[in-house]
């Protein structure tokens, strides 16, 4: 009898932390590599959550299984005062990263899961492992890459037979590093067809023009929203997230928290009091500077590569462009990364891994690959930000953006 079960042997190991290691080893092996394929902030946590978690680093007790009260309650003021909407600290759980609270929340879900082309690799791969099925929703260049009113409400109706329904948005978008601009109008087709949101607002502090606009302010008895201190914080590595539900599936929570209870029981007790502060002090000033640098840094590359060869939608947020290439003949694109990694070292992830058919040509470009504490230092609070320093700052990116145009312009 095989000694894995069926559905898990289809599950590949996450695209994202495959190229993380791959372009780790190529360098270590000598090669110049342009690390472009893994979505990572570049910036440090600021210094002072830093020593908030080294002062509580001797506390070693178990703390309550949905999280640290105070935390909760900080997390909770945290989405109130960026969508009005009231997600109160009973309703939200503590998990080691919001990968693992989407997780949770496939493992307990009883239903079907709507994705837009382009969704986060990891999204149906959990799916496939809680045994959901998947539908996905062709979304559209001119709209952003998010589904309009009426493509969701199709698919709603034409393809889905399960009465339970998740929709994953995430805005600003990984991969595609767009806003969503409808979202007012699939909050009213959510709400007509009685469809559930999970709101993934992982990166909506990161928002470019410092807005935070959050599906939950239209919709909020129906939106779940996940986030953590993984980008706007700088803390990837760390592993802290939430997952907030609204009143009415309070027993989903329950469901969740006793999944959490009986896998990695509580999150680790210093880092929730790092949290509290980073959900509670005022970090604007950090935020500002972080987003100023993401846009001139997205901008210079969105610059440097669009052309004839290299279609691209401007960044918006987040820190990912996903630039399409034009009159290519590989057979898919993860052969076309494949070559763009041989050819020029730059290292992508390809489209398929966030549901593009395979022969689109498209893929995500992570412009991370600078020294985020050397940047931030050397921005002035309230300075402009400049190509010149771009390229003073940001060298690989610079190289690598080159690199990659030079490449698509000789094929
Ligand atoms: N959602 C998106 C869109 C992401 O890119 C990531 C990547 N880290 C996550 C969720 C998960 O983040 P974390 O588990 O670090 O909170
Ligand atoms: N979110 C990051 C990315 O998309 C990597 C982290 C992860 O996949 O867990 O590259």
């Amino acid at each position: 009898m095989n000694l894995i079960k069926k559905n898990i042997t289809k599950v590949k190991q996450s695209a994202t932390l495959v190229i993380n290691e791959k372009s780790k080893q190529l360098i270590a092996d000598g090669k110049k590599v342009y690390s472009f394929g893994f979505g990572q902030s570049p910036f440090p946590v600021p210094e002072k959550i830093v020593s908030v978690l080294k002062d509580n680093a001797h506390k070693k007790e178990y703390l309550p299984m949905q999280g640290l009260e105070e935390l909760r309650e900080a997390v909770s003021k945290y989405l109130f005062s960026q969508t009005g909407v009231n997600y109160s600290k009973e309703n939200i759980l503590i998990t080691p990263g919001s990968k693992e609270a989407m997780l949770l929340m496939h493992v307990a879900f009883n239903g079907d899961i709507l994705l837009p082309t382009s969704s986060w690799v990891s999204y149906e791969p959990q799916a496939n492992i809680a045994k959901n099925k998947t539908h996905w929703i062709k979304t559209k260049r001119e709209n952003n890459w998010f589904p309009t009113a009426d493509e969701l409400e199709k698919k709603i109706k034409m393809k889905i037979k399960n009465k339970n329904i998740i929709l994953i948005l995430n805005s600003p978008n990984n991969p595609s590093g767009s806003v969503c601009k409808n979202l007012k109008q699939l909050a009213k087709i959510a709400k007509k067809n009685k469809i559930l949101v999970l709101s993934d607002e992982i990166y909506t502090d990161l928002t470019f023009n410092g807005s935070y606009d959050s599906i939950s302010k239209y919709y909020p008895e129906g939106t779940l929203i996940s986030g953590g201190l993984s980008k706007w914080c700088g803390a990837g590595g760390w592993r802290l997230g939430f997952i907030a539900v609204p009143d009415k599936l309070k027993k989903f929570l329950k469901s969740l928290k006793t999944l959490a209870s009986e896998s990695y029981s509580t999150v680790n007790t210093p880092l929730q009091y790092a949290a509290v502060e980073a959900y509670s002090g005022d970090y604007e000033n950090y935020k500002n500077k972080t987003r100023k640098i993401l846009e001139g840094v997205g901008n210079y590359a969105y610059n440097n590569l669009k052309s004839n060869k290299i279609l691209l939608t401007p960044p918006e947020g987040a820190f990912y462009l996903m630039p399409e290439f034009l009159g290519t003949k590989f057979k898919n694109s993860n052969h076309l990364c494949e070559k763009i990694l041989e050819d020029t070292g730059v290292a992508l992830l390809p489209g398929s891994d966030f549901g593009f058919e395979p022969k689109k040509m498209i893929a995500r470009l992570s412009y991370t690959d600078f020294d985020g504490e050397n940047f931030l230092n050397s921005l002035e609070d309230n300075g402009n930000l400049t190509d010149g320093m771009v390229e003073k700052f940001a060298p690989n990116v610079v190289e690598g953006i080159k690199k990659l145009s030079n490449w698509a312009k000789k094929i």
